[in-house]
């Protein structure tokens, strides 16, 4: 479920999602989008990450029953035959959109309503403190990686154990690898600030560039990685920050993932620079996601290296910082620039 105009769960990456609708302040319903999905295999075409398609807008008391009716329809129309083409975002692909919807509809016995209008203006975190409608505080902190261990100079392990000694609320992880120390009462968040700053949970500067990076954890912890994305991440952005600061961009950023293996947990597949891992320092390089998670980039070369890379960006980076127009994202300009074809419908257009 995503709260617009924060897309900070990546609503693209998931099966089934629910876009929250108000009306004058009260939570009125959902736009519902089915099939989305970022995995795929190298070199077989008959995979491919695809957005999720909007279905339409349900009012709140039908939430349940819709849900229900997706996963019904998916589990009896799914494919059980061929793994690879198992997700929904295939059993769209395969029995038609119109067809799936209309099935969902008839087995919850809801019509969807046209979509509302929504707009997502970001993706990341809303770091530092936000008041909750309770009174309450929540504290956003970026953990790079997603890992809370205990660092040189920085003890996030100790801070946070500190902090559960004093705070009554909850740790809540976000999509984006970071940390919430959330529901915190006026007369605790002195003290939890004093302990996340004196720990390193509070970083005294960090680049907005870090802030828009991610990596699934591939090698060493998992078996189906193909390249380094988590252990090769914090390099590769300082060497981005370098390029960036090189064309005078050092206070823009990119959004830029790397996955190490096709399975895309990395959510490379909504970056505007998507790495998939190919091989031992191999990647396939991505372009032309946008910042908002709504467009899935298109493979810009295939199994290349690290400095080729960065090789790359130092080139492009460099003629986004010379031909932008003003405030435009790099995704936008490399397809403005006619670098790479815009993804428009992934099924058709992603291998083309
Ligand atoms: S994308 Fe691949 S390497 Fe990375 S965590 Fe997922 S399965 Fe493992």
């Amino acid at each position: 479920m995503v709260i617009p105009p924060q897309n900070d769960v990546d609503v693209h990456a998931n099966d089934l999602n629910f876009v929250a609708i108000a009306e004058n302040g009260q939570l009125v319903g959902f736009n519902v989008l089915v099939g989305g999905g970022l995995a795929m295999t190298h070199g077989d075409k008959s995979t491919y990450p695809r957005k999720a398609s909007d279905f339409g807008f349900i009012a709140l008391q039908d939430t349940l029953a819709l849900a229900e009716a997706v996963i019904t329809t998916q589990r009896d129309w799914g494919n059980r035959v061929n793994r690879k083409n198992a997700k929904t975002k295939y059993t769209l692909e395969r029995v038609g959109v119109d067809n799936f919807k209309a099935e969902v509809e008839k087995r919850a016995n809801v019509t969807f309503g046209e979509s509302r209008p929504y707009e997502f203006t970001g993706r990341g975190d809303r770091f530092g403190w936000v008041e909750g409608i309770d009174g309450k505080y929540h504290l956003t902190v970026f953990i790079e990686n997603g890992r809370i261990l205990d660092y040189p100079g920085k003890t996030l392990k100790t801070g946070c154990a500190e902090i559960a000694k004093i705070h009554k609320g909850d740790f809540r992880m976000t999509a984006n690898q970071n940390l919430i120390i959330a529901g915190v009462a006026p007369e605790d968040k002195a003290k939890i600030e004093a302990l996340a700053k004196e720990h390193g949970l509070i970083a005294p500067s960090v680049s907005n560039q870090r802030l828009d990076s991610m990596a699934c954890v591939a090698l060493p912890t998992c078996p189906l990685a193909m390249a380094e994305a988590e252990r090769y991440l914090p390099d590769a952005v300082t060497e981005l920050e370098g390029i960036l600061d090189k064309h005078g961009l050092a206070n823009d950023s990119i959004i830029f993932r790397v996955t190490g293996c096709p399975n895309g947990c990395g959510r490379a597949m909504l970056a505007e620079v998507g790495l998939v891992g190919k091989g031992p320092g191999k990647y396939n390089f991505h372009l032309g996601g946008n910042r908002e998670g709504t467009r899935i980039p298109k493979m810009y070369k295939e199994n290349i290296s690290e400095q080729e890379i960065m090789a790359e960006l130092d080139a492009l980076i460099g003629q986004w910082a010379a031909e932008r127009t003003e405030g435009e994202a790099f995704g936008d300009f490399v397809i403005r620039a006619g670098v790479v074809k815009p993804v428009i419908d992934s099924a058709r257009d992603f291998y083309e």
